[in-house]
């Protein structure tokens, strides 16, 4: 049975005395949680985040790192500088960097090595744009994504979590219902399976305008295991009420 997942997103968003009054609210209503629960910050966050929730049971998670070790790379994070600061998750993938950085499916995919070589969980993302979803792409674009991954991992691919966000959907609104979210989701998971036993059991979260209201249905799909969450993820009470929704 796998725990389902809910990681916050909190991408460009956040203040020193916002975070601590954000955390302060999810802190205090978070106790009954049957998921488990991060939130992914800004890198110059990480440090006051890590103690904010020293001792709690919300996990620190950054958004990207860098496929380097470490060197002659300016403005770049190295992985061993995020397990520094008590990363468990590192989202690699994420649409949004793979349209304003041109980050292709190769380097995706070394990054997510390169955080696990670490220690850490790389939380990777693939998803659809509106035009390939419209011209049929979406089973052909998911799984090119994840088998740059599968290919480069193997019997490793077991350790990642993979986030299915439809681009379409992030930040507009716009949510996959739960059937066409649960579609892709099976699609990933036989690809999984094909990996092996263990990586068939990979948790698979879904991302892209997850509320209080749609909570709920995503999360009680056999293959969705929880949700990558953004604008959601910056209000206490709604980032609660999907945490709660989750099994
Ligand atoms: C995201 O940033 O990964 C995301 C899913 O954003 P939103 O929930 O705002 O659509």
């Amino acid at each position: 049975m796998r725990q389902q997942f809910v990681a916050g997103n909190w991408k460009m968003h956040g203040s020193l005395a916002g975070n601590a009054a954000l955390l302060g609210e999810v802190l205090a209503g978070v106790g009954s949680a049957r998921c488990e629960v991060a939130v992914c910050v800004p890198f110059p966050y990480l440090f006051q985040v890590q103690q904010l929730l020293q001792a709690s049971q919300v996990a620190v998670g950054a958004q990207d790192c860098s496929v380097h070790a470490s060197g002659a790379h300016t403005g770049e994070v190295a992985v061993s500088m995020l397990q520094e600061f008590g990363c468990r998750y590192v989202i690699v993938g994420h649409s949004e960097r793979r349209a304003d950085h041109h980050e292709s499916d190769v380097l995706v995919a070394a990054k997510a090595q390169r955080v696990l070589e670490a220690g850490m969980t790389p939380i990777v993302c693939v998803g659809e744009t509106l035009q390939e979803r419209e011209a049929g792409q979406t089973a052909a674009v998911v799984l090119r994504q994840l088998q740059a991954v599968t290919h480069l991992l193997g019997e490793q691919t077991a350790r990642i979590v993979l986030a299915y966000e439809p681009v379409w959907a992030i930040g507009t609104g716009r949510t996959a219902s739960a059937q066409q979210a649960q579609e892709v989701h099976t699609l990933l998971r036989e690809h999984l399976r094909a990996v092996s036993a263990a990586a068939a059991d990979v948790r698979i979260l879904y991302g892209g305008s997850v509320k209080p209201d749609n909570a709920q249905a995503l999360f009680a799909q056999p293959d969705i295991d929880g949700g990558l969450i953004g604008g959601a993820s910056l209000k206490a009470a709604d980032f609660l009420a999907i945490i709660a929704a989750a099994r």
